[in-house]
């Protein structure tokens, strides 16, 4: 089979055969940080098979509309057609997939979610994820997230203009399609504790906080009023709080 020739068979059998997957990675693939299978989800999308492509792209990366619009896609960088004029234009096709059918994504969620009771602190693309992978493999994963809101920085600190909540909003759905909790509004360390989480039931605490503190430059004059950190600052204007 050519790389090129999808046929209708070759989607139906996707979820029973890992033949696609193990074909020979492309340069593009290689470039990605989370190595998508960029030639795939290219074809299928180019084929109008748009349902097929992001499950595909879904495999490597649950947050897939958010990296429609943030990724800086090196993945680019090493498209073969760099060689004739200018690269394919990777992303936008995923950014296109992910936000016509992102929410209709095939939810592979187990019949029975019977396996212990996992609490995971912070619902950022680390949090999430980890409760997606937990969720489909039979654990039952609670999401603590002290904002009003999932998607960590996607959603706490790029401005709306960049990243419309929206658009997180369709991946953090079908994420907790997959029999996913979210609690928000609760900080760990404040309104409860990890002692008071393990005392609840919970059998393992995972950690995934992110490093969302501002760094500061070594300058005279920061403690001045008007000097804001910049996370501070980022998101007093996601929640559109005086800044
Ligand atoms: S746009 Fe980013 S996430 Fe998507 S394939 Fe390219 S490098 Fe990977």
């Amino acid at each position: 089979m050519r790389d090129f020739d999808i046929t209708s068979e070759d989607i139906a059998s996707f979820s029973s055969t890992t033949e696609l997957m193990e074909r020979e990675w492309a340069p593009c693939r290689h470039n990605c940080p989370v190595h998508a299978d960029v030639r795939t989800y290219i074809e299928l999308a180019a084929q109008g098979h748009w349902k097929e492509s992001i499950d595909v792209i879904r495999r490597h990366l649950p947050f897939a509309a958010v990296c429609g619009r943030i990724c800086h896609h090196p993945c680019e960088d090493n498209c073969r057609r760099n060689d004739v004029d200018e690269p394919i234009a990777i992303r936008e096709v995923k950014r296109f997939v992910a936000e016509h059918v992102g929410k209709n994504a095939t939810v592979d969620r187990p019949e029975i979610q019977d396996k212990a009771k996992v609490a995971i602190i912070g619902a950022g693309p680390a949090g999430m994820s980890a409760a997606l992978e937990l969720a489909k493999i039979g654990y039952r994963p609670t999401v603590f997230e002290k904002f009003p809101v999932a998607g960590g920085i996607a959603a706490t600190a790029i401005p709306k203009y960049r990243m419309p909540q929206g658009v997180v909003r369709i991946d953090v759905d079908w994420i907790l399609a997959h029999g996913v909790e979210l609690k928000t509004n609760i900080e760990i360390g404040k309104d409860k504790t990890i002692d008071s989480l393990t005392n609840g039931g919970f059998e393992a605490v995972l950690i995934a906080t992110g490093l969302a503190k501002s760094r500061m430059l070594p300058i005279p004059g920061l403690k001045h009023k008007y000097v804001l950190p910049v996370m501070e600052f980022l998101t007093n204007l996601a929640f559109e709080k005086k800044v």
